[in-house]
């Protein structure tokens, strides 16, 4: 008789995070694994009230069932406080993760044969080597961004940054001679600007980059195709991306806001080519001056655009559009079903944070890029989209640090008149594509991965 493998899939509470372990739950279950999806339990709630269900994307017998455990922090703290919540999970979800293992096998008559634990949440491979099962890594951002992360020590030791994980001094540095050169003002962790959530934060890395020995596998949603030099680096690196979601799906699994679909009939009524997509991902947040000349800025294109503002239910994100904005061409909405959105034939450009899974999903839809990062990783990912990738634009801040609305109108010209740009992102896309088709690199990767897990 053969017996069914479950996984278990624990990613870091965020959306960024959530989304691309739930595609990779997706081909897991598409190749006959069980997944337990566990979320934090304020994850968890956001995430079902979308979907309404416990139980999903059900394919031949194998599903994905979403559970949850908290994360030790009380109903009212501000969980954007990242260094917080990094910390109290590291403390109290340990315990409560291997409670939860025992509970499956004692009352579901489950038995858990393999964890699958986000970067930030890798302690959780301890628990997989404690009880005796498999524990595998999930690098949820670029291979470039974990090849830093193993190289703490050497920065360390070659005076690059300090024990806290800061610059000494501000200085390029190469990581190994096939990696493009960074910058230390590309450090991720050290762009945090609350420095006691960076030290927190750090902290939780160097914690979460010791536990990485205890595994065999590190998969990450990148592929040696876009970073060649970075993918060599780490030896235990399984590359399984792009990972994107099937566009043909009527909703997307664990979305923190509900998509708004209507947005694909407006985009159906617009010309090929035509229209620019604006959107930050789940966490950015806009002051009321930048967020006006964002506004009059998309007015001033004469272009049509799809922009997501996203309601947050604490109002930290609660805008207003100036009283001059006339958005006539535009249309706003609070959450875009993303993939199928950068998908349309009607979208020219994409206006992103650069968040790696929206570099990601822009990258493989051929779409080219207006830079606009806003913290963490995301100001690496630009510089590899506009100068690794030559698949995109940055924007300029004038004399007040604001990206003014001229600026935006300028680079939007100068970006969709630029044919170059326009032919490199189309053959990053067919890179990424060749990749995951049958027999394709990441494909192959993942029949790796589940050849070894039913082992
Ligand atoms: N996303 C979405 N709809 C939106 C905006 C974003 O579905 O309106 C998804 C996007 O497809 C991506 C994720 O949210 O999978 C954002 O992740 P990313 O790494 O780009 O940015 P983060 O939110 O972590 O800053």
């Amino acid at each position: 008789m053969s017996v069914t493998t479950t996984v278990l899939v624990l990613p870091c509470p965020l959306q960024g995070h959530v989304n691309p372990m739930m595609i990779l739950s997706q081909r897991l279950v598409e190749k006959g694994c069980n997944i337990i999806f566990v979320n934090t339990e304020f994850i968890h709630n956001k995430v079902l009230s979308p979907m309404g269900n416990q139980e999903a994307g059900v394919t031949g017998g194998s599903s994905i069932k979403l559970v949850s455990i908290p994360d030790g922090l009380g109903p009212d703290a501000d969980r954007n406080n990242l260094g917080e919540l990094f910390g109290s999970m590291l403390n109290n979800m340990p315990a409560m993760l291997e409670k939860l293992i025992e509970y499956l096998r004692l009352k579901g008559g489950v038995t858990v044969s393999c964890i699958v634990a986000d970067f930030v949440m890798a302690w959780a491979l301890e628990i997989a080597n404690k009880i005796g099962i498999k524990g595998v890594l999930f690098n949820p951002a670029s291979t470039a961004m974990l090849a830093l992360q193993c190289s703490i020590p050497k920065l360390i030791d070659d005076g690059i940054i300090d024990t806290h994980g800061l610059p000494i001094t501000q200085k390029r540095f190469q990581l190994s001679p096939t990696i493009p050169p960074m910058n230390t003002e590309l450090i991720w962790w050290a762009n945090i600007s609350d420095s006691i959530t960076q030290k927190k934060i750090f902290k939780v890395i160097v914690h979460c980059m010791q536990t990485l020995e205890l595994t065999e596998w590190w998969l990450c949603n990148s592929t040696p195709e876009i970073e060649p030099g970075a993918s060599s680096f780490i030896p235990k690196l399984l590359p399984i991306g792009p990972l994107l979601r099937d566009v043909a799906e009527e909703k997307s699994l664990g979305q923190f806001w509900e998509e708004d679909h209507s947005c694909i009939s407006w985009l159906d009524q617009q010309p090929h080519g035509s229209v620019i997509y604006v959107a930050f991902g789940s966490i950015t947040l806009f002051d009321e001056k930048q967020f006006k000349e964002l506004a009059l800025g998309l007015d001033l294109t004469n272009r049509p655009f799809l922009w997501v503002v996203r309601k947050d239910s604490d109002s930290s994100n609660n805008v207003s559009l100036p009283s001059e904005f006339r958005g006539n061409r535009g249309n706003i909405i609070g959450w875009a079903p993303q993939e199928k959105v950068l998908s349309h034939p009607a979208i020219a450009c994409f206006i992103s944070h650069c968040g790696w899974n929206s570099t990601i999903e822009g990258l493989s839809n051929g779409v080219p890029f207006l830079c606009w990062p806003y913290f963490a990783d995301q100001f690496f990912n630009r510089t590899y989209i506009c100068d690794e990738l030559k698949v995109g634009l940055g924007f300029d801040s004038d004399e007040n640090g604001l990206i003014s609305r001229e600026e935006i109108k300028v680079k939007v010209e100068k970006l969709l008149g630029d044919e170059n740009i326009r032919l490199m992102a189309h053959e990053v896309k067919k890179k990424l594509r060749k990749e995951i088709d049958d027999g394709g690199r990441s494909s192959e990767n993942i029949n790796k991965f589940i050849k070894w897990l039913k082992e």
